[in-house]
């Protein structure tokens, strides 16, 4: 997939949602939403951290920056859209683990998910309320021991992305951070 560095930041330029998704699949990604505030305000560690993995165009900013770079056929692909269009691609054949927001909001989530994709493999979940290195750790463990394919981490960046770096040093799967999107989606 073509790529640019828009002041400093590297985005990917998917041409379709499935072209990302394949993508992540075939390289074990960790991917990262990028909008022009995350472009036009990145911090040291905020671009270090994009550049290291796979940034996708999730605004209108992201997606001109790219065009004017001479990137022509290209999507935008919200974060909060891309977390079930992985699902729905892939909930037959792939395991799936979740991360974050509260205690309720996680198991809503599950439930919702089971619902609306009947058979899904969910191998593990969890809140996104760790209370020390201990449970970090132990986490991480648990992730390295059922081995899922995905995982997805709702806790508010940077928090999700350096734990999903953790996470993937010691399983390597597709990892996407997630933000808000459980409190979205249980609603
Ligand atoms: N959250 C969490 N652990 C924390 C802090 C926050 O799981 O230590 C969760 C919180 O419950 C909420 C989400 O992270 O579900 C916060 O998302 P926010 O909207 O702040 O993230 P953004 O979308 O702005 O990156």
């Amino acid at each position: 997939m073509r790529s640019e560095s828009l002041n400093g930041v590297k985005v990917f330029a998917p041409v379709s949602r499935n072209d990302l998704i394949d993508f992540a699949f075939a390289n074990h990604s960790l991917l990262v939403a990028v909008n022009a505030e995350k472009i036009l305000h990145a911090t040291e560690q905020t671009r270090s951290i994009i550049n290291r993995n796979v940034g996708y165009p999730d605004g209108i900013g992201a997606i001109m920056g790219l065009k004017k770079k001479g990137l022509e056929d290209l999507v935008k692909i919200p974060g909060c859209e891309l977390w079930l269009d992985i699902i729905r691609g892939h909930y037959r054949d792939k395991t799936f683990y979740l991360v974050g927001a509260s205690d309720e909001v996680i198991a809503q989530t599950v439930k919702k998910l089971q619902l609306e994709f009947p058979g899904i493999r969910i191998v593990g979940y969890r809140n996104g309320y760790l209370v020390d290195d201990l449970d970090r750790q132990a986490l991480i463990d648990d992730i390295a021991s059922k081995k899922p394919n995905v995982v997805f981490v709702a806790m508010g960046s940077p928090r999700q992305e350096l734990l999903m770096e953790e996470m993937q040093n010691r399983h390597a799967a597709v990892y996407q951070g997630l933000g808000g999107s459980f409190d979205v989606y249980t609603g």
